[in-house]
């Protein structure tokens, strides 16, 4: 629980849905957790313990 349900309960900043993380790519060890209407994506190394997010802000 904690650390990890918070990391895939998270939600957009602009529309409140939930992020998905069906971009995720498992080989490369990357999660990629993306809004489904495309405002937001969180990219999370697990090796690195890094966080590289980006979004469309207006
Ligand atoms: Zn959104």
């Amino acid at each position: 629980m904690g650390l990890l349900s918070r990391l895939f309960n998270e939600k957009c900043p602009q529309c409140q849905k939930t992020l998905e993380t069906n971009k995720s790519n498992i080989y490369k060890g990357i999660i990629i957790k993306s809004c489904p209407n495309l405002h937001y994506q969180k990219e999370y190394h697990p090796a690195l313990e890094l966080y590289v997010e980006s979004g469309k802000v207006s």
